[in-house]
């Protein structure tokens, strides 16, 4: 097969390794496309990848003589290519009257800053440089072409300092009192290519620069390839998961010159604006420059059109303005090139003396508001189908689109900043423990919880805030996770806050604020800052409606959302949300006032005890189903009975073992006697989940009562019931499930005898241990449904704490030992073999069984796809995953 692909000219290939970006890298790729659609690229040759490899495999010695390690056939191959370069361009390389200059420039199938830097101008020497200056008849543009090859060529191939070349040139400047490079004249470049090259002797103990182009030319190509084992590029693909073993093809290609006098130009640009996605040509150029001098910011560039520099206010002229025919081409260029990729495009241009010439163009990189609005606005121009629209986007970044954001005009007073835990921007009065929060947002205020750090108790207050501020913890803490889940914004570890809860008093830094005071966090960035600065809402309608309608038509699985609120819920609906995938009935134990009752019940000494606390809890939980129910009508709400470990609920200190004392009657001794005797070793695997159910009957019992009582009385109420699907919780056995849904069918005949109505309801578990998705065939004939709750089932298959993996976690994931953190992205080799054999195994036993996954990983685009191909029903994500979900849901479809 080709070593070499030519490019440009009448060079033209069937082989489609000349275009496959593996081949010949992103920019020889769309290089030879671009010139066989006819765009304006100047000639060239890519050698192939496999060289690369081949070279650093057998050459890669430096000690070897300069052309030693390359083969054969691609030492003949390249002179044959260059031919085609020159016989295109009509000039040879060395040809000391009319010589050819060429860039050699590197390119891997995936962009990689951290690669070699292109080389320009090769083929400069002290004899071609007096033929370049003849027939341009520009004395100048020849000698600034030579000192800027004799300096890249020193830094890339040659590894002198560039800094030693850098400072030559502005004592130049400043001896002669110029300001830029343009006012250098001929003799002044000159003078200093002198100086330039004896620096480059110097460093080389005296070896003068070199001088032959034939050498110039394999000394960059084998720099090349030597990049592409170099540190930072290899760090670089450690980084961003790029194989090692890809290699980077070069790229040589005949110059062609922005920096030959003011109807030359160099820029970059956008087809359209990569950061709002809006269809207006988007970028930069400089008069009378070359390479990257544009993005340098060695001189002011200039704008592209008449519009963008009249937005700005900016005197100098745009390229509209200053070089109006070279303009119009390269807008014809632009509009050939998205017909032609179909995408918005990068790319890289040269104008010299008046004429156009493409140098790249690649995919553009872009905002997640920007890829919205390109999917949308290209499917109705009928560049892209409604399908492609749906690909396009990543649903990981629709997270930053969903959070209210801070108006970017507004001014910050920023008292300090701490980690971006939980993104999007709150504004609100600073409140100290979580019941204050809960009863100041129950007047209508607006709140940020401020913790030294935060704990299961917190969340109530965490629910009423519209942020959370922590002294202390990391990205993975309680408030950061949970806040993260909630979609409240969360700065976490803002060490500068010190918190004085007896005074309602804090400092952060110097500053000192009180309970009560304004403040607005960024949890994008970090950012606390004093006041309120002004926040602008998520647009939910447009562009963002528009994608969203069309991933549900091609999406088949449902996406529900895990909710315990009916704010939540509420939110979850705007958001899309088809259902309840998993409320959690823990959380309402913990609301300020009914603590003290879920208390009295776990310290009860008997049955009687336990169903006197839990009467006054009835009510209660009646309420909390009854305002979600409201939410939710006619869609499915599945509700998990009481789950944690119990001594979450136990009192901690005295105060509150008096308290409770006061309220039960019990001394405090008798109290702490019975919470002493409910102590765990090991509570996680512990008195938990339906093991409190089958001991404490009472407990389900009461649910029970209140998720079906709520349903009647909102069916009686609106006509419409939710459908209740009540999940028994950390089965592990089929007995474990018949007792259970024994006890809820039994309920609700009561309920509905009691109310004269009946609704309809499913009872299934849910599958969280690695013994229930062994069993699952046999659980399977007790349970309508199954939720993967694969938070615990990753903890238990894995044999990992959530909680307690930070330490290792990552280290395991920078040394490969786990692909990605098991808790944000389902282990699919392991965790998953348990869903997909849960999942065959419940359906054999029930054809019709309901499934579903309920953990973290229901809102994470690689678990969705795993999801979707086991064929489950449905997924449930936090509130603002929804529309996440929703996407992910459809493009795993197509
Ligand atoms: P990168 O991958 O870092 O963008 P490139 O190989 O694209 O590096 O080269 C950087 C710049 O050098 C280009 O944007 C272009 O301005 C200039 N350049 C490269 N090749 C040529 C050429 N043949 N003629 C003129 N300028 C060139
Ligand atoms: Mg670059
Ligand atoms: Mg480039």
């Amino acid at each position: 097969s080709q070593t070499v692909y030519p490019f440009g000219g009448n060079a033209k290939s069937d082989d489609p390794r000349a275009k496959d970006k593996t081949i010949v890298g992103g920019k020889g790729a769309n290089l030879a496309e671009m010139a066989e659609i006819g765009l304006p690229v100047p000639p060239g040759f890519t050698i192939t990848t496999e060289e690369c490899l081949d070279y650093l495999e057998h050459g890669a010695d430096p000690s070897t003589e300069l052309r030693a390690g390359f083969a054969e056939k691609l030492r003949h191959d390249v002179t044959s290519a260059l031919g085609h370069i020159e016989a295109t361009v009509g000039k040879r390389l060395g040809d000391k009257d009319d010589p050819l200059l060429v860039s050699v420039r590197s390119g891997a199938a995936i962009s990689m800053p951290g690669m070699m830097d292109t080389v320009l101008n090769l083929g400069l020497n002290d004899e071609t440089v007096e033929g370049l200056a003849q027939v341009s008849g520009d004395e100048r543009f020849a000698w600034d072409s030579y000192r800027r090859f004799i300096q890249m060529y020193s830094d890339v191939v040659l590894g002198i300092d560039h800094g030693l070349f850098e400072e030559a040139l502005e004592i130049a400047k400043e001896d002669k009192d110029l300001y830029a490079d343009t006012e250098m004249s001929a003799e002044e470049w000159k003078e200093l290519v002198a100086e330039y090259k004896q620096i480059a002797a110097d460093e080389r103990g005296g070896e003068p620069f070199p001088q032959d182009v034939t050498e110039q030319l394999w000394g960059a190509i084998r720099a090349v390839f030597d990049s592409w084992d170099s540190e930072r590029a290899k760090i670089y693909r450690r980084l961003n998961d790029i194989p090692h073993d890809m290699g980077t093809a070069v790229n040589v290609q005949a110059m062609v010159f922005g920096n030959m006098g003011d109807t030359s130009a160099t820029g970059v640009a956008f087809t359209r604006d990569p950061a709002t996605g809006e269809k207006s040509y988007y970028g930069e150029f400089l008069i009378n420059a070359q390479g990257e001098d544009v993005v340098a910011g060695i001189r002011t560039p200039q704008y592209l059109t008449k519009a963008a520099r009249e937005a700005a206010g900016a005197d100098k002229p745009s390229m509209e303005e200053a070089m109006p025919e070279a303009y119009a081409e390269l807008a014809r260029v632009f509009d050939l090139l998205e017909q032609h990729y179909r995408d918005m495009q990068d790319i890289e241009f040269t104008v010299e003396r008046g004429h156009l010439w493409m140098l790249q163009t690649r995919t553009g990189k872009r905002t997640a508001k920007a890829a919205l609005k390109l999917a949308v606005d290209m499917a109705d121009e009928g560049l892209i189908d409604e399908k492609t629209a749906i690909l396009r986007v990543d649903p990981m970044a629709l997270d930053q689109l969903l959070h209210p954001t801070l108006d970017p005009d507004a001014p910050r007073d920023v008292l300090t900043t701490g980690l971006p835990a939980s993104p999007g921007a709150a504004a609100g009065k600073i409140v100290l423990d979580a019941d204050t929060a809960e009863q100041w947002a129950g007047r209508g205020e607006s709140v940020i919880l401020v913790r030294v750090e935060t704990s299961p108790e917190d969340i109530h207050g965490m629910h009423a805030a519209t942020g959370i501020l922590t002294a202390r913890g990391g990205m993975t803490s309680h408030a950061a996770v949970v806040a993260r889940g909630m979609g409240r914004p969360c700065v976490s570890g803002a060490s500068a806050v010190v918190i004085d809860r007896a005074k309602r008093l804090l400092k952060i830094g110097s500053r000192d604020l009180k309970e009560g005071d304004l403040i607005t966090l960024d949890g994008a960035k970090g950012q606390v800052m004093a006041g309120e600065v002004a926040t602008i809402e998520p647009e939910l309608a447009g562009d963002f409606g528009t994608l969203m309608e069309w991933a549900d038509k091609h999406r088949r699985m449902r996406v529900r959302t895990n909710a315990e609120t009916p704010n939540d819920c509420r939110m979850a609906r705007q958001f899309g949300a088809e259902g309840i995938g998993l409320c959690r009935t823990e959380h309402m134990f913990f609301d300020a006032g009914r603590i003290s009752a879920v208390r009295e019940m776990i310290l009860a000494d008997d049955e009687n005890g336990r169903r006197a606390a839990l009467d006054k809890l009835l009510p209660e939980q009646r309420k909390d189903f009854h305002e979600i129910f409201e939410v939710m009508k006619g869609l499915s709400c599945t509700i998990r009975l009481l789950d944690p470990p119990l001594h979450e609920f136990l009192p901690h200190g005295d105060a509150e073992f008096e308290d409770l004392a006061a309220t039960t009657g019990h001394s405090v001794e008798h109290l702490k006697r019975r919470a002493g005797e409910l102590h765990e070793f090991n509570p996680m695997l512990g008195h938990r989940g339906c093991r409190l159910g089958i001991t404490y009957p009472e407990i389900y019992e009461m649910q029970a009562r209140a998720i079906f009582e709520a349903a009647c009385d909102v069916k009686a109420a609106s006509g419409e019931a939710p459908l209740p699907e009540v999940m028994i919780p950390l089965v592990v056995t089929r007995r474990e499930l018949e007792i259970l849904r024994a006890l809820v069918e039994r309920v609700a005949g009561d309920v509905f005898g009691e109310k004269g109505t009946v609704v309809d309801y499913l009872v299934g578990t849910m599958i969280e241990l690695p013994r229930a998705a062994l069993m699952a065939g046999e659980i399977a004939e007790e349970a309508r449904f199954f939720s993967f709750g694969t938070n615990d089932l990753t903890q238990t298959t894995l044999g990992v704490s959530r909680d307690d993996a930070s330490r290792f976690l990552g280290p395991y994931v920078d040394r490969g030992i786990f692909a990605r953190d098991p808790f944000v992205s389902l282990d699919i080799d392991g965790v998953g073999q348990l869903v997909t054999m849960a999942a065959e195994r419940g359906r054999a036993t029930r054809g019709d069984i309901k499934l579903g996954i309920c953990g973290e990983h229901g809102g994470d685009p690689a678990s969705i796809r795993f999801c979707e191909e086991t064929g489950l029903d449905y997924v449930s994500a936090s509130p603002y995953r929804v529309p996440i979900a929703r996407l992910a849901a459809a493009q795993a479809s197509l």
